[in-house]
């Protein structure tokens, strides 16, 4: 069998979980393969990517700061990247890269893992943040049909950009005015950085959010936020977020080495480690 090589590209890169999931899966299934963890200056993409060509590399995740820089390095973009306007996933074949995002099924299949019976085409959303990982969240629930979403960013201008990326009917609440956005929704995700380890906690009090709605924080450090543990005191169904990270990774893995992994409580206990 030929050895497949892999790896995760950005800078820095030291600190990504990405190569112990893959290390795992290609152990756990008996494969010929390798997945490192390549540290790409900005300067030097181009360069970078053309030396993984070259040396036979058979595809490469992308981290920050890289996901929207390696778009117009590839070959091929599919709908999801191209509406995200990112990529995290790259394939290469014949020396051609194909481009996806596979953040918007790892967010919600972290949902349809963790809360089977939710419907998401129920009631509404409500996104708290508007950067990257905003952008896949916002992909994947109107993929999943959700009937309203509304979306609140400190930079507003950020959320009104998002309406550009989909076309959608977004519902921009300001930021001053967030709690107001919860009353009646079905839904509530966090996807900014506040709440993580060494930033500052998201300031929400979500006591107008229904009892019935479930709350999801992509954040993952800590895995119990305050959002999360505000949810569980007030008897709201939540998901955390390790599982978008260990789910985006499940169709990667399957593209480079063609079987489909699973997340196992294993895997989960290795990368909440
Ligand atoms: P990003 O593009 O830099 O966006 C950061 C978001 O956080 C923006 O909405 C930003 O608002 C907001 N923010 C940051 N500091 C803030 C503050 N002091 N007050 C109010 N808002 C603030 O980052 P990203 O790639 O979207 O990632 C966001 C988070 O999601 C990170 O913690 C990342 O680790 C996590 N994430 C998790 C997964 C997973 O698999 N679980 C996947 C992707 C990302 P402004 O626009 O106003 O700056």
């Amino acid at each position: 069998m030929p050895l497949i090589k892999t790896g995760v590209i950005g800078h820095p890169i030291a600190h990504s979980k990405s190569p112990l999931i893959h290390n795992y899966w290609i152990e756990r299934h008996g494969l010929s393969g390798t997945y490192e963890a390549i540290d790409i200056d900005p300067e030097e993409l181009k360069n970078g990517i053309n030396q993984l060509i070259e040396t036979g590399f058979n595809g490469f995740n992308v981290t920050i700061p890289h996901k929207r820089s390696v778009m117009e390095l590839c070959d091929t973009l599919d709908e999801t990247a191209r509406a995200v306007g990112a990529v995290n996933t790259v394939t290469i074949r014949e020396k051609k890269l194909h481009g996806t995002n596979t953040d918007v099924f790892g967010f919600i299949e972290n949902i349809r893992q963790s809360a089977p019976d939710f419907d998401f085409t129920k009631g509404s959303a409500c996104i708290i943040g508007a950067g990257g990982a905003a952008r896949a969240v916002l992909y994947g629930l109107l993929k999943e049909n959700v009937p309203e979403i509304r979306i609140t960013n400190r930079t507003q201008e950020k959320s009104e950009g998002l309406k550009d990326m989909v076309n959608a009917n977004l519902k921009v609440i300001p930021w001053q005015e967030r709690e107001g956005a919860l009353s009646g929704a079905s839904l509530l995700v966090n996807t900014t950085s506040l709440g993580m380890t060494g930033k500052p906690s998201l300031e929400l009090d979500i006591a107008a959010l229904p009892k019935d709605a479930l709350v999801c924080d992509i954040v993952y450090a800590p895995l119990y936020t305050n959002l999360l543990k505000q949810a569980q005191q007030q008897g709201n169904q939540i998901v955390t977020g390790i599982g978008m990270l260990l789910h985006q990774a499940r169709p990667a893995f399957e593209e480079w080495f063609g079987v489909r992994p699973e997340v196992t409580p294993e895997l989960e206990a290795l990368a909440l480690k």
